[in-house]
C-alpha cells in the first residue's frame, strides 16, 4: 500500500471519513459473505434432510430430579427446548426422550404406488409374453419335426438299419 511515506518511518494509522466508510463497507461485505455462506449451508442441509440423508440429532439425557422428585429428561441439542418432568421411573423418562429423538429421524421415502396405467401395461406385457411363449413352444414342436426329417433324409443310407436321428427337446 502506498501512503506517500518514506520507507523506515513508522506508519501511522490513517483515519479519514473515506477510510472509515471503507472499513464499514468491508465489515458489511464480510457480514454479507458470512450470511451467504450460512444460507448456502442451511439450504444444502435442508435438501439433504428432505432427501432423508441426514437426521437432526437430538441427544437426550434422563436423570433423577433431586429437587422435584421423579425423573427428568432434557434434550441436549442447542436451541431445542425438548424436556419432560416428573416421570415415575427412569425407563419412562427415557422412553419419552427416545420418542423425542425419533421424531427428528427422516422417514424413508415411500414407494410410489403403481398407477393404473402402469398396471395395465404390466398386464399387457405379461399377457403378450405368455402368448409369445406359447407360440414359440408350438412352433418348436414343428421345427423339431422338420429338422429331424431333414437330418434323417441327409443320413438316409448312411446310418445302419433301424437307427434314426432323434432330437431330444427335453435337454436330458
Ligand atoms: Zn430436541
Amino acid at each position: 500500500m502506498s501512503d506517500g511515506q518514506a520507507a523506515g518511518r513508522p506508519r501511522h494509522v490513517y483515519f479519514s471519513p473515506f477510510r472509515n466508510s471503507l472499513v464499514i463497507r468491508e465489515g458489511f461485505a464480510m457480514e454479507k459473505r458470512a450470511a451467504g455462506e450460512r444460507d448456502r449451508r442451511e439450504w444444502a442441509e435442508g435438501i439433504r434432510r428432505r432427501l432423508g440423508l441426514v437426521a437432526e440429532v437430538h441427544r437426550c439425557r434422563a436423570y433423577a430430579d433431586d429437587e422435584g422428585g421423579g425423573w427428568v429428561w432434557a434434550c441436549l441439542r442447542p436451541g431445542c427446548l425438548g424436556a419432560g418432568y416428573s416421570y415415575r421411573s427412569q425407563p419412562a423418562a427415557f422412553a419419552e426422550a427416545l420418542a423425542h429423538a425419533r421424531a427428528f429421524m427422516p422417514e424413508p421415502p415411500e414407494d410410489e404406488p403403481l398407477t393404473e396405467l402402469q398396471w395395465a401395461l404390466y398386464v399387457a406385457f405379461s399377457e403378450d409374453a405368455e402368448r409369445q411363449r406359447e407360440a414359440d413352444e408350438a412352433a418348436l414342436g414343428a421345427r423339431i419335426l422338420a429338422v429331424t426329417e431333414q437330418v434323417n433324409d441327409a443320413f438316409a443310407g448312411i446310418l445302419p438299419d433301424g437307427l434314426r436321428f432323434e432330437w431330444r427337446a427335453d435337454g436330458e
